[in-house]
């Protein structure tokens, strides 16, 4: 390749999980210690990072597609960017996405890319870089501070999987299970509450895995680590996500009902309703056991939101299965979910696993199941109309003097009023929407407030 002027500005494009999110937040922030710019809306930028998922059919294909029209909207602009693939499909290709994309300088995995600079040093010499090494308590170690943001903010706390779902390819991309220091992650907390958020959202491929030594050297679970967070003044919200009800334990079902910054809302994946299928995808629990657990958040904290995640069409998924996946939906009545089809991942034990479902059955089954999570979104939001909650607002609404926030049950509610972005409101909820409720500001006199 041809050595190129260094660049000025930058894009990150993100695709998929939060956690993936996080880390592009990380490689602006690494790129902005070098003093390059976010490109503006519409403009062309100098470098453009794409930050993919390996979850999704096809994520491979798609990447080389998105290359493909960036090399050609770049040659129409007579400036074609730099670009570098982040992010799991790099981590699963790796040297294959330089053979089969001459245009690609850089080649990053999510364990490595706190050594960005370095390789966008060599690509502005003309030398190609791959990086697919797995250091991942080093990355964070190398990582530089963090930035002014919204009054969300992501933290992860752990990484990788030791779970091996057959359907999943998380374990192979991002490696095995790490927990960040406890120590390093109040420091970054603060950090993130300096910069001007209010609410943390604790991340991790399995972040109940999380496991440390606190400050007093005792042995911590997730519990502990939110029990310690919760103490850092100007922190009013602490969430989590994503769960394993392998990983859960008395302290962090307990925490529900003990920190109040915690808020009422568990996102716990299930995938299935169905024992048989729940075996064939070694998600090494069962429906009675998954049920049981969730009792117990709700015993704790009676008003919980509960989320979950959901695969039809699992290879072999019978349509009595599939409404055992029904039964499980109408059980525990979700306030929230996320639903895909199966879709096979190269490398993965289901891929070849006889009783592939037809794409027109898995069409229907996904739809079936998506109408019926509608439905209890839904009843979760009506049963919330009359509710005064605390709403913080994550931006402006449609119409002026509108906001948009998030209430402690992650619903979004629109309201107006004089505020700001940042503001924690105290909101009647009037009105209530499939994904979002109406409210309206209301004053708490001082000797009732929290
Ligand atoms: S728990 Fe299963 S689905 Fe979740 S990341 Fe690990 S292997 Fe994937």
């Amino acid at each position: 390749m041809e050595p190129v002027a260094p660049p000025k500005t930058y894009r990150v494009k993100s695709f998929g999980c939060q956690m993936n999110v996080y880390d592009g937040e990380r490689m602006a922030e690494l790129l902005g210690t070098r003093g390059i710019t976010p490109a503006l809306e519409g403009e062309e930028a100098d470098l453009v990072i794409l930050n993919t998922c390996h979850i999704r059919e096809k994520a491979a294909e798609k990447v080389y597609s998105d290359i493909g029209r960036m090399v050609k909207a770049g040659a129409q602009a007579g400036k074609t960017p730099l670009i570098a693939v982040a992010g799991c499909v790099a981590q699963a290709e790796g040297e294959e996405i330089m053979r089969r994309a001459p245009a690609v300088s850089i080649v990053v995995g999510p364990q490595a890319y706190h050594r960005l600079p370095e390789m966008l040093d060599k690509a502005v010499g003309g030398e190609r870089a791959t990086d697919t090494d797995m250091p991942a308590i080093a990355k964070f170690d190398a990582l530089p501070a963090r930035r002014k943001r919204g009054p969300a903010a992501f933290l992860t706390v752990q990484e990788g999987c030791d779970k091996f779902c057959t359907y999943c390819v998380v374990p192979y991309t991002r490696g095995a299970e790490i927990s960040r220091p406890f120590a390093h992650l109040i420091a970054e907390a603060q950090m993130l509450v300096e910069a001007g958020a209010k609410e943390i959202t604790l991340l991790g491929q399995n972040v109940n895995a999380w496991a440390g030594e606190d400050d007093k050297g005792r042995a911590a679970g997730l519990a502990g680590l939110i029990h310690a967070l919760a103490r850092i003044d100007g922190l009013v919200r602490i969430r989590y996500t994503t769960s394993h009800p392998n990983d859960m334990d008395e302290a962090l079902i307990a925490a529900h009902g003990e920190v109040d910054k915690l808020m009422p809302y568990l996102h716990l994946p299930v995938q299935s309703g169905s024992d048989r299928v729940l075996k064939a995808m070694n998600r090494q629990h069962t429906v009675e056991g998954y049920l049981r657990l969730l009792e117990k958040f709700r015993a704790v904290r009676p008003d919980i939101a509960l989320s979950g995640d959901f695969i039809v069409g699992f290879p072999g998924e019978t349509e009595a299965e599939f409404e055992d996946t029904l039964r499980i939906v109408d059980a525990v009545r979700y306030a929230h979910a996320f639903s895909f089809k199966y879709s096979p991942r190269p490398g993965t034990p289901a891929a070849t696993l006889d009783g592939q479902i037809a794409p027109e059955v898995m069409h229907e089954r996904l739809h079936r199941l998506q109408e019926r999570l509608g439905h209890h979104q839904f009843a979760f939001n009506q049963a919330s109309v009359g509710r005064t909650c605390q709403v913080m607002i994550e931006r402006t609404g449609r119409e002026p003097g509108q906001w948009l926030g998030k209430s402690p049950w992650l619903q979004s509610v629109w309201f107006s009023g004089d505020h700001a972005i940042g503001d924690l409101v105290d909101v009647q909820l009037i009105e209530a929407g499939p994904n979002s409720l109406q409210g309206e500001p209301v004053r708490i006199p001082a000797e009732l407030a929290r």
